[in-house]
């Protein structure tokens, strides 16, 4: 299930990309600036500064959207049909993120700006969620754009099982990696993950394959100190063959997500990180020999 497809990006992979978004993650990191891609099913969206009171959702009478005392009210953990709820409400108050999108119509998507890709050295970028926890559909679409020869980058977090990451580096340019944390206690509080499967994973995959850009999001109270991040940088280097590691301050821009799935921003609190302040973590790295910057 995808749930954005955002052509001409220049972030996340070279030249002009196609960000293909996929909806399903194994974690929970309580930083993710896209919770809707948690999920693995249509998740349903209610902004209620938006919502002009002309009570369309209500008519459809389904369980998930009722009256309240104040308005609308919606029951996010509805498991029912919500789908119905996608091009309901005139002013998308209420919307539903995710899309059920076959090979063949991402291909055409994606072939829409193939030009682009030729003349800037551009391709697609698989993010979003975890793209590797897809299954098959994810390695029949690399398929169809190796024969087409069109660059691809995954990010992933790869915290999925090996079998799928083996079958699908073998379709993939560059694989953009997080490696958020060595210690498994903090990785476990703050993303409810093993730490162990990914390092075991980045093992295993730096040895099969030469392209592979390391991605640390730096977030205050989880990994934003030297001694953190010596482990994560150290870590990198024992794997010999990684070349370029890149540092993601933490920002705040996805907090107002969270409201509208009807959930509790677990880092309200929390400062956004300026990228001056990761100034020593550039400077350990390329002491080490790394390729290190800011940003994706
Ligand atoms: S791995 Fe990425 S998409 Fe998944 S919960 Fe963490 S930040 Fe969000």
């Amino acid at each position: 299930m995808i749930f954005n497809i955002q052509r001409y990006s220049t972030h996340d992979g070279k030249g002009i990309r196609t960000m293909i978004f996929y909806k399903g993650c194994p974690l929970r990191c309580m930083w993710c600036s896209n919770p809707e891609s948690q999920s693995y099913s249509y998740s349903l969206k209610y902004n209620r500064h938006l919502c002009k009171g002309f009570e369309e959702c209500l008519k459809i009478g389904n369980e998930a959207v009722r009256a309240g005392e104040n308005g609308i009210e919606i029951d996010f953990t509805s498991k029912g049909d919500v789908e119905i709820f996608r091009d309901i409400c005139p002013t998308k108050a209420v919307t539903v993120s995710g899309e059920e999108k076959s090979t063949i119509d991402i291909l055409a998507e994606i072939e829409k700006d193939l030009p682009f890709y030729k003349r800037s050295e551009g391709g697609v970028t698989f993010s979003g969620g975890e793209p590797l926890s897809q299954g098959p559909e994810l390695v029949e679409l690399l398929q169809e754009l190796k024969k087409r020869e069109i660059n691809v980058s995954i990010e992933t977090s790869l915290h999925v099982p090996w079998e799928m990451i083996e079958r699908c580096i073998i379709f993939t340019d560059t694989i953009l990696s997080d490696l958020k944390h060595t210690n498994a206690e903090k990785f476990k509080r703050y993303t409810g993950g093993d730490a162990t499967l990914v390092m075991k994973n980045l093992i295993k995959l730096s040895a099969l394959h030469n392209n592979i850009v390391i991605r640390v999001p730096v977030v205050p109270d989880f990994n934003h100190s030297m001694s953190e991040m010596k482990g994560i940088i150290d870590f990198t280097i024992s794997l010999k063959k990684i070349q370029e590691i890149h540092f993601l301050p933490y920002h705040t821009l996805g907090n107002e997500k969270y409201k509208m799935l009807g959930r509790r921003y677990e880092l309200d609190e929390t400062k956004k990180v300026d990228e001056h302040e990761l100034a020593d973590y550039i400077e350990y790295a390329e002491s080490k020999g790394l390729k290190a910057k800011i940003g994706g």
